[in-house]
C-alpha cells in the first residue's frame, strides 16, 4: 500500500500503523507524538513506535526508514528449556507468527529458528510470545546471559539507526 505521511499528517490521524502498515480504525491502541495522535494494530507495535518514534515518522526532511520500505531482518535460535509437544510446538508457531514483522518460525527439537525484521519485532518480543505459550525458554545461565546481550545489541542498533536520522550517518 502507499505511504502519503504528509497527507494523514494534515489530517492529523494516520489511517494505518506506521510501524507495520495495517490499516487501523478509530478504537486501535495510539500513542500521542509531537501533536499528532497514531493508531497502531497491537500493543507490539505500539511499544516499537514509542521506544523509537522517529524510525517510523522520520524527521524534518528526512523520512524515515519504514516508510521508505527499509528493514532489519535477522535470523535467530531461541532454545527452550525442554523438547515441546507436538502441540507445542505448533503453538510456539502460531504465537510467533501472529506478530508483525515475522518472515520465519521454524521449532526443531529445543530451538525455535526465527526469520524477523527488526524494525517490527524484537527478539525480547519474540521471547514474550513464546513464554506466552507457557513454553519456558532455557534458563540456565549462559542462555540467560545471550539473551541480554542480545537485547543490548538489538536497542544499540535501533538506537543508532534512529539516531542516524538526524543527518549525515554520523555517530557520536
Ligand atoms: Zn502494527
Amino acid at each position: 500500500m502507499g505511504f502519503h505521511p504528509h497527507q494523514r499528517l494534515m489530517t492529523n490521524k494516520y489511517d494505518f500503523d506506521p510501524v507495520c502498515g495495517m490499516p487501523v480504525g478509530p478504537d486501535a491502541p495510539s500513542s500521542r507524538f509531537m501533536g499528532f495522535t497514531f493508531r497502531f494494530c497491537s500493543g507490539q507495535c505500539r511499544q516499537r513506535f514509542e521506544e523509537h518514534p522517529h524510525l517510523y515518522v522520520g524527521r524534518p526532511g528526512v523520512p524515515a526508514p519504514r516508510q521508505r520500505g527499509e528493514t532489519l531482518p535477522k535470523r535467530r535460535c531461541f532454545n527452550l528449556a525442554a523438547i515441546p509437544s507436538p502441540e507445542q510446538a505448533a503453538a510456539v508457531r502460531e504465537a510467533v507468527g501472529a506478530l508483525m514483522g515475522i518472515y520465519e518460525c521454524q521449532v526443531e527439537g529445543r530451538s525455535v529458528w526465527v526469520s524477523y525484521d527488526l524494525l517490527q519485532s524484537t527478539a525480547r518480543q519474540i521471547e514474550d510470545a513464546i513464554a506466552g505459550t507457557g513454553a519456558a525458554l532455557d534458563d540456565a545461565l549462559p542462555a540467560r546471559l545471550s539473551r541480554a546481550v542480545l537485547h543490548y545489541l538489538e536497542e544499540t542498533e535501533l538506537a543508532n539507526r534512529e539516531h542516524d536520522l538526524d543527518g549525515g550517518g554520523h555517530h557520536h
